[in-house]
């Protein structure tokens, strides 16, 4: 017994020096991290460590003149230099129906656009489920008061006009009075300013006129139109920005297959337009909630609202071609 308890005197002694020294290497009041310490865990082997999350920083927005701050400009959004593939999405009129359609957006974490009229709260056209024979088909815009609880917080708000008028045959005033009106009326509800526009009654409704007298004298920066590309070509200008398809075309998943499956040569551009009274019109609610589901996903698709799309991109497509 008294033999081996004296050949563990010099180990013990040599564990104990060990020891002593290692406290010394730290001896400085230096914090140390719980790896660094070894902590309770003994096992040495190399532990991938994850690299820390960096605190979010926030990004100023972007101002005008008058210190308004511009819808789009808070995302950090930026452009590398290599073709990327987007996706956005765009709802008019400010109808009740989209609140469903947010409800569905907030499952994905998306943020998608809504074009409303200011000029227009609180009203009910009966005559569009009318006309489509469906007359119990709702089609009524938000009050002002319903508009203030909140229910596109987070979303990008856009001009519709004030009153949805039919712009082509309206005098110069008139056209900026109803875009500029809702404009001003959309900053003053929500604190953002929208930086653009859809054309009232889509593609039949203005003119190169029209769009000359948006284009010098408002603070609209781009008007989205309705006319189908099916494709995903960039828009040749801002001022007549015409869509891939509309969400009530049975072709919408294809396609957004399509480009899915598609490699980003040059920037590519998803837009799919409507308006919420469709979805319940043709009963497509579980097809919006697959494409945003799908778009979410793919992880070499970028998800921009329109006026995100509209700064990224402002430099490189004129306003009118
Ligand atoms: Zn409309």
């Amino acid at each position: 017994m008294r033999k081996v308890s004296l050949l563990l005197t010099p180990i013990i002694l040599a564990v104990f020096m060990l020891l002593l020294s290692a406290c010394a290497g730290n001896s400085s009041n230096q914090p140390v991290s719980p790896t660094e310490n070894g902590g309770p865990d003994t096992d040495t082997t190399a532990v991938p460590t994850e690299e820390p999350t960096p605190a979010p920083t926030e990004v100023p927005w972007k101002v005008d003149e008058n210190g308004r701050r511009l819808a789009g400009t808070d995302s950090g959004l930026t452009r590398d230099g290599t073709p990327k593939k987007y996706f956005t999405i765009s709802f008019d009129d400010g109808i009740t129906q989209d609140k469903r359609i947010i409800e569905i957006y907030n499952k994905y974490n998306f943020k998608g656009t809504f074009f409303i009229n200011t000029g227009l709260f609180g009203e009910n056209w009966t005559w569009v489920g009318q006309t489509l024979g469906m007359p119990s088909l709702s089609h009524l815009r938000w009050t002002v008061d319903e508009f203030k609880t909140g229910i596109y917080d987070g979303q990008d708000v856009e001009s519709h006009t004030f009153q949805h008028p039919s712009l082509k045959d309206y005098s110069k005033n008139a056209v900026i009075n109803q875009v500029e009106v809702d404009i001003t009326n959309i900053y003053d509800l929500t604190g953002i300013c929208p930086v653009g526009m859809a054309w009232p009654g889509g593609d039949t409704e203005y003119t190169k006129t029209t769009m000359e007298i948006v284009r010098d004298n408002t603070s609209a920066k781009f008007a989205r139109a309705t006319t189908a590309t099916n494709g995903f070509k960039l828009p040749k200008s801002f001022l007549k920005w015409q869509p891939t398809c509309s969400i009530t075309e049975n072709a919408v998943l294809k396609l957004a297959e399509k480009f899915l499956e598609k490699e980003a040569e040059s920037d590519m551009l998803f837009y799919v337009w409507g308006h919420g009274y469709e979805l319940d019109y043709y009963d497509i609610w579980d097809r919006l909630d697959e494409l945003i589901k799908m778009m979410t996903e793919a992880e070499d698709v970028i998800c921009v609202t329109n006026a995100e799309f509209y700064w990224l991109f402002c430099d490189e497509i004129p306003p009118i071609k």
